[in-house]
């Protein structure tokens, strides 16, 4: 292993702590990971030491303030390789950030019948806003199916896209199923097409490098509690053309250069999209993320957890009865499973009672447990402070629990 792994987890309090008298093992990292003492450290600092509202001051704090948040703007485009810093909108969560394209990219350039191509293993965040478009402004959305694997389907996306086709919105990893997506390729695709593609990355940028320039997709989208940042942080990249041509999202002050009741001009970007007062503390405290991930390496994270994956998972297949839901070829981080016919949900109980942290359910993902025909799947995902120790206590917790239920 390429890092200190004793350092970081004194970096976590929150994991050295016993639930239920037994020390917690956190597996549910996809929904949100844990944040590190430097990151608690830089956002409490802020309300310690210099909080105030960014942008609008001429006083000291408020100066201060603003430098910093905007130095987070900066570090956020090199994490993401943007080519330019305003390219980087900070909202508060993938949610929001997909929401805001779904809404001013939508008004901006499409028309009743144009179509958006979405795919079957979506997050509600990626289905619900192209839906609440469909049902306001008329166009039409497209599925791209998956296979027994978990995989997409290649040939039926080409086959999806027509002259009509403005915009691909696709996760590049799926947080139900781990399969990673073969994105570079379905970006090239589309955009021999003439569509635009926005990345959902909330379950990505804590697990690979993203370099958005090299992908060359037209939004990027991910939430600051997955990275290991404060939650009520999110980030949207989109290509500068583009954000400059799109309508605002929301009005109110920040957005604005001037304001008459007769008529009122948008500001530059990246403010023409951060209505009101942000959560500077909390991206302060995303920069500190970014930091802290920076200096571990994203590429000593991604083979670490490679291996803590491949470990749980060749693991868990010794236990009769089990099958993991989602066997793509590429996958990361994230194991869905069942066993026998015990419901999810009991398993997620029982485990809890033996200190270990999963997830049990649809993971707001429910088109692909509808695909699966299953109601939901025990989910375990795995971060760079677990261990393989922790592995193997949380197969002989499952073990136990199919034992009772025999
Ligand atoms: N997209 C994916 C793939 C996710 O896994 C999630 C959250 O689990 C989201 C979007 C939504 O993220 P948030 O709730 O932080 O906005």
């Amino acid at each position: 292993m390429a890092f200190d792994f004793e350092k970081i987890k004194n970096d976590f309090p929150i994991l050295d702590q016993k639930i239920y008298n037994k020390q917690l093992i956190y597996f549910d990292n996809a929904a949100t990971s844990q944040t590190p003492l430097q990151v608690i450290e830089a956002e409490a600092n802020v309300y310690k030491t210099y909080n105030s509202n960014i942008h609008r001051g001429v006083h000291c704090l408020s100066n201060k303030c603003t430098e910093a948040f905007e130095d987070v703007r900066k570090r956020t485009a090199k994490f993401l390789n943007a080519r330019n810093n305003f390219e980087i909108i900070f909202t508060k969560g993938a949610t929001e950030s997909i929401n805001l394209v779904a809404f001013s990219f939508v008004n901006t350039f499409l028309n009743k019948g144009d179509e958006i191509i979405i795919s079957e293993m979506e997050h509600h965040s990626n289905i619900v806003p192209w839906q609440l478009m469909k049902q306001y402004k008329g166009i039409a959305l497209k599925i791209i199916p998956v296979n027994e694997q978990g995989e997409l389907n290649i040939e039926a996306f080409q086959n999806l896209l027509s002259p009509k086709t403005k915009l691909l919105a696709i996760t590049h990893i799926s947080n139900a199923l781990g399969t990673i997506n073969p994105i570079k390729k379905l970006i090239d695709i589309a955009h021999n097409n003439g569509t635009k593609v926005l990345i959902d990355g909330a379950q990505a940028v804590q697990h690979i490098k993203v370099d958005v320039q090299e992908l060359d997709c037209d939004f990027y989208v991910f939430s600051g509690h997955k990275l290991y940042g404060p939650t009520g942080t999110g980030v949207l990249f989109g290509k500068e053309d583009l954000l400059n041509s799109m309508i605002p999202y929301q009005g109110g002050g920040e957005m604005i250069q001037t304001v008459s009741f007769e008529k009122t001009t948008f500001n530059e970007l990246p403010y023409k999209f951060e209505a009101g007062t942000p959560n500077y503390a909390g991206i302060i405290g995303l920069g500190a993320a970014i930091d802290y991930i920076n200096e571990i390496g994203l590429d000593n994270i991604t083979a670490y957890e490679n291996e803590l994956h491949k470990y749980a998972e060749s693991q868990l297949l010794t236990i009769p009865g089990l099958r993991i839901i989602g066997t793509a070829k590429h996958k990361t981080s994230v194991t869905s499973f069942l066993v026998d016919n015990i419901h999810p949900y009991d398993m997620g109980m029982m485990l809890d009672k033996i200190g270990i942290a999963v997830r049990t359910g649809h993971h707001c993902a429910q088109p692909i447990m509808d695909k699966f025909k299953i109601p939901g799947t025990v989910r375990a995902s795995f971060a760079f402070y677990n261990s393989k120790d922790e592995i193997d206590s949380f197969v002989s917790g499952v073990r136990k629990v199919k034992q009772m239920f025999a």
